[in-house]
């Protein structure tokens, strides 16, 4: 599913030009049965099933040696000994994700993360191994493989040279505090609706000031806690 949903497209060119690396392990090659199950029932009691101990972390020592090859072949010196590679495992219980976090991730030269299934997996290991514990947002999906790959894409579009167009990435919503204004492309008229006039002006002050203003009502609108803390930040309110 990952490598699958990572070759494609904008992905799927950064990493056929080399600009980021993927490697998947599955928990399944680290089962401790012939059935190849890595799950068992939750003590307690409760309904549902919980990925083991000893599977994860298996998985996770072999994950971890594909990282350490890649340093061995990039790092000078010793720097890799000196990092401790982050391990981000995907939960509804974790810190909820956003851009600041996918920019600051940008900057780690390799990560590991671990999609669980079921009800999860034994806190043990993930005391153990983890570093970070993000959310995609308040909802619960199956597995983890979905945020896996949101995660993926919004870190690895802030890598350079994976968006073609680098000011792109600067741009988008969230970046100044606010939601991105609304966006045109041709025809200037399209079945009676027209392009706002000033986006046709070639008055680049103009357009600012208006993208701004649109920015503004669009973020008051959708999110307004995000609009009283941009204006919180200018010392507004
Ligand atoms: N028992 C867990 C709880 O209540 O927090 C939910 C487990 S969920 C059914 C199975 C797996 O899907 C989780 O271990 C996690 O990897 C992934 N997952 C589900 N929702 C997620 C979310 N909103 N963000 C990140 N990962 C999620």
């Amino acid at each position: 599913m990952i490598e699958n949903a990572m070759s494609h497209s904008i992905m799927g060119r950064a990493i056929e030009k080399g600009l980021l690396s993927l490697n998947t392990v599955s928990l399944r090659a680290f089962s401790q049965n012939s059935y190849g199950s890595v799950d068992d029932y939750t003590y307690g009691g409760g309904a549902g099933m919980l990925i083991g101990c000893e599977p994860v972390w298996l998985a996770y020592q072999e994950a971890l040696s594909r990282t350490e090859r890649i340093f061995d072949e990039e790092a000078e010196g010793d720097r890799r000994e000196e990092k401790r590679v982050r391990v981000i495992y995907t939960s509804p219980a974790g810190r909820v994700f956003n851009e600041a976090m996918a920019e600051e991730l940008s900057r780690e030269e390799a990560l590991i993360i671990l999609c669980g299934h079921y009800e999860g997996i034994d806190q043990r290991v993930l005391d153990r191994i983890v570093t970070d514990e993000i959310s995609i947002g308040d909802y619960v999906l199956t597995g983890g493989e979905l945020p896996a790959l949101v995660i993926m894409d919004a870190v690895s579009r802030r890598i350079p040279g994976v968006l073609n167009n680098e000011d792109s990435a600067g741009s988008e919503s969230f970046e100044n505090g606010l939601l991105e204004y609304p966006q045109y492309t041709r025809p200037a008229e399209w079945r009676g609706e027209a392009v706002p006039e000033i986006l046709l002006s070639g008055d680049h002050a103009a357009v600012d000031a208006w993208r701004l203003t649109e920015a503004k009502k669009r973020t008051g609108k959708s999110r307004p806690e995000l609009l009283e803390k941009w204006y919180r930040n200018r010392g507004i309110f």
